[in-house]
């Protein structure tokens, strides 16, 4: 591990983001996103799953009001994942066992947003939920409303199956994004307390456990990064080792011998620096795989970071879609064995690959790699995107690469297939992890060390670096074009990524070609532009996954293209592309020429090459799919 490449990223209070494509969906996640969000955690979208989050902070304030009157308390079960109407008492908590974090993600949202648009509305409403919020939080910095309401006697006693360290994660997460978007401290010193307890709680000679569902690991991280604290460090640390060690954890909470591996599915099989396959529970994996870099980094722990390499090798190579999707099962909403990419029973979590999206960022910040900053554009521009509607008021869950709605209906393996996007989902932790994500995406852009500032990404923006203030003028969707207008502080470097999709690109001025980088020596003002050939591309996916072969898909610089019934009929199974089909634009979507096989009635028939006739094909932005109603659509197709 090269210390002198570390980087760290540019926080988002300095970065104004100013792009064609990336502001409108900024401006969704402000004006549609936030404000629906914030309706359906209060409840008040008709016809909608109910939330119940709010009520359960207010519920849980006033238990916390009554516990430090010395007043009694009702005790409830606190044994299930899904509390409603039908198994728990109206005053018990209500919803799912990780609803609290739904909140934590709206208020990190609209920290990011108020760094970029003040807002005196929305900045009161938040404060009033964040008042609320620690309202909740006990005596001695305790804050998960499902334990509260229920049972307190019960805290921390189901670390594998419950949330409250995935809770805390969000609640730290969300409260360094306020903090540092708007210098409210009061959220902070609210995870701060609870990060305290956590501290007391875990280590060598206590609790020596760690959460089902990984993030606190990241998120304890974050609140040292800010406080400086160096306990949360070390927990954070003490989580990832403990993980997976034999006997489990788990199994001596159940007085179970640990006879054989186990926990996949919570990534706590074996420990994390001996993991060099992606498993289990795809958005789970890469939450932990992000706090294992992070710790890698700051301890610079060479056999930890050694594993992240290998993971994130592994999901790029074997175990991710051409989408930037991972998590290819159903089965445990996990990573599947290596090449397992089924198109029509895809899992593909929005949340997994905004996860993943994190993680690159971590190992970029160790050490620069072109292939880790393209598999976040992949991510960014396809299923990322894909997971909200363009008018900002659906979400998809799960990203499939081919849909036949008739199969959703009717096949019950394919009923986790949504054919349109949902309004909202009770388990709703896609659309709000989408809203921070969309709304923070300049801290995803760039990174700087010692004498390098780097550009992973190209969406327009205005940067105050260490080393530069730098305007980006960008057209990249569009064209490939991208200007740099560089004010330097000092003499510097500057790295612009070479996307791997680009095989020719032109620069303005001269620089060395390394690895995937341009690089720039700066030193007086300067423009720099630059050119990214974008072409339409036909890409061939590995033999080694079944369900492509014969089969190409699309691609158009960032974008991955898929087909849609709405323009090109059903059956899109009996559509061929040709071999060297001569690509036509026409607006954003691209026109190939094809063939449509005749339908053939019989079930079996003597082989003979099937009859076809000569169609154009017209290919839509793999995001855009899903928005003209219920429809099929396939990303590959055959040649
Ligand atoms: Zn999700």
């Amino acid at each position: 591990m090269e210390q002198n490449k570390f980087s760290k990223h540019i926080d988002i209070m300095n970065i104004e983001i100013a792009d064609p494509f990336w502001s409108k969906e900024i401006e969704l996640i402000k004006n549609e996103v936030v404000p629906y969000q914030y309706d359906a955690l209060h409840d008040r979208i008709e016809g909608a799953e109910k939330s119940h989050a709010i009520e359960n902070f207010v519920k849980a304030g006033k238990i916390a009001d009554k516990l430090k009157n010395g007043e009694a308390v009702p005790v409830y079960p606190a044994d299930k994942w899904h509390y409603h109407d039908g198994n728990a008492h109206p005053d018990a908590f209500h919803g799912w066992v990780f609803q609290d974090s739904d909140v934590y993600k709206w208020l990190e949202a609209v920290g990011y947003i108020l760094s970029c648009h003040p807002d005196g509305e929305l900045k009161s409403k938040a404060d009033e939920v964040i008042r609320l919020v620690c309202s909740a939080q006990l005596e001695n910095g305790y804050l998960d409303t499902l334990y509260i309401i229920n049972n307190r006697d019960e805290i921390f006693s189901n670390l594998k199956d419950f949330h409250e360290l995935y809770c805390f994660g969000h609640l730290a997460e969300a409260a360094v994004g306020y903090y540092k978007s708007t210098g409210d401290k009061m959220l902070l010193d609210a995870a701060c307390r609870f990060a305290d307890l956590i501290c007391q709680t875990f280590g060598e000679d206590k609790i020596k456990g760690y959460g089902g569902h990984e993030i606190a690991e990241m998120a304890l991280v974050k609140l040292y990064d800010v406080t400086g604290k160096r306990e949360y460090l070390d927990t954070a640390k003490f989580l990832i080792d403990e993980r997976g060690k034999k006997p489990y954890y788990y199994d001596i909470v159940l007085g179970k011998e640990t006879v054989d591996d186990n926990y996949h599915y919570n990534q706590a099989h074996c420990q994390p620096k001996n993991q060099h396959e992606a498993v289990g529970h795809a958005v789970r994996g890469v939450y932990l795989y992000s706090g294992m870099a992070d710790v890698a980094k700051r301890f610079g722990d060479e056999e930890l970071y050694t594993a992240c390499k290998k993971l994130i090798d592994n999901i790029i190579n074997q175990k991710m879609y051409i989408t930037g999707g991972i998590g290819s099962t159903v089965d445990g909403e996990a990573f599947s064995f290596n090449y397992d990419l089924p198109n029509d029973l895809a899992y593909s979590e929005t949340c997994a690959s905004i996860g993943l999206i994190f993680f690159a960022r971590r190992m970029l910040e160790i050490e620069p790699d072109a292939k880790i900053a393209d598999t976040i554009e992949r991510a960014l521009y396809n299923t990322v995107l894909s997971g909200m509607a363009q008018d900002g008021k659906s979400f998809f869950y799960v990203n499939p690469l081919e849909v036949l709605p008739e199969a959703s209906h009717k096949d019950s393996r394919k009923r986790h297939i949504r054919p349109v996007r949902q309004k909202w989902f009770g388990c709703a932790c896609c659309p709000p992890n989408l809203a921070r994500l969309i709304s923070s995406i300049g801290e995803y852009c760039f990174t700087e060390n010692e004498n390098t500032f780097f550009v992973h990404q190209f969406i327009g923006s205005k940067v105050n670096s260490d080393k530069a203030t730098l305007e980006i003028i960008s057209s990249y969707t569009d064209n490939g074009k991208v200007k740099f207008k560089i004010n330097p502080k000092e003499k510097f470097i500057l790295a612009v990524r070479i996307p791997s999709w680009c095989d020719n690109y032109k620069f303005s001025h001269s620089c060395e070609v390394k690895d995937g980088y341009a690089y720039f020596e700066i030193e007086n003002e300067v423009v720099i532009d630059a050119e990214f050939e974008i072409k339409v591309k036909m890409i061939k996916c590995s033999n080694k996954v079944r369900a492509n072969v014969d089969k190409a898909a699309v691609t158009r610089g960032p974008f991955v293209y898929c087909i849609e019934q709405a323009d090109n009929d059903k059956n899109l199974q009996m559509l061929k592309i040709s071999k060297n089909p001569e690509f036509e634009l026409d607006g954003d979507s691209v026109i190939a020429k094809g063939c449509r096989e005749k339908e053939i009635d019989d079930l079996y028939s003597e082989w003979s090459e099937t009859e076809a006739e000569e169609v154009k094909i017209r290919l839509i932005p793999y995001y855009k799919w899903g928005n003209r109603g219920e429809n099929e659509m396939s990303v590959y197709i055959r040649i």
